[in-house]
């Protein structure tokens, strides 16, 4: 068995407060394909999805960012047609809350993988070169197999996204692929 982790992809991060623009809107198609063919196929299907508290004056996002996926608000939804394959199949997506730029810190992600067995992890999103990048490196640390999905991941700064994909293959040993 294989994990699909969903890595940010809400309003925010898409088109909203803090936003990847054109670059993450074009993968859109890609992101809802994946999904729903892990979560058709019965492989554990994880929405990991940053969350903040507005003005959290302990959080250090706060200092370096503009508020974003405030809890309860629009921005944090799923963006586009993700929204409509993630309702749609609730039963056989989770949803995993996290706080931090890795899908592994702070949450129970890691204990949900090993209990199942799960020895290789999908990775795709935004940002490739922020969260997508934190969660492969803890990926990696975990000892999971990692393979990252190229045309399902997005940054705002492309340069970024060069760099990390470079490094997930480079330095993490991860599998890099495209449809
Ligand atoms: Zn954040």
């Amino acid at each position: 068995m294989k994990a699909l982790i969903v890595i940010d992809y809400t309003n925010d991060f898409v088109d909203g407060s803090l936003p990847v623009g054109e670059p993450g809107i074009a993968i859109e198609d890609r992101i809802v394909r994946l999904t729903e063919s892990f979560a058709d196929a019965g492989e554990y299907t994880v929405m990991a999805v940053d969350l903040h508290e507005e003005g959290d004056p302990y959080h250090p996002e706060t200092a370096l960012f503009p508020p974003h996926n405030i809890r309860g608000t629009k921005g944090r939804e799923l963006y586009g047609r993700l929204k409509d394959a993630y309702e749609s199949r609730k039963a056989s997506i989770v949803w995993m809350d996290k706080t931090r730029y890795s899908a592994f810190a702070g949450t129970d992600l890691a204990l949900r993988l090993r209990e199942r067995g799960i020895l290789e992890v999908h990775l795709i999103g935004v940002c490739t070169d922020i969260c997508v990048l934190h969660t492969a490196v803890d990926a990696y640390n975990l000892g999971f197999k990692i393979v990252v999905h190229e045309d399902a991941v997005a940054s705002f700064n492309a340069q970024g996204h060069q760099w990390a994909l470079g490094h997930f293959t480079g330095s993490l040993g991860a599998q890099v692929v495209s449809s």
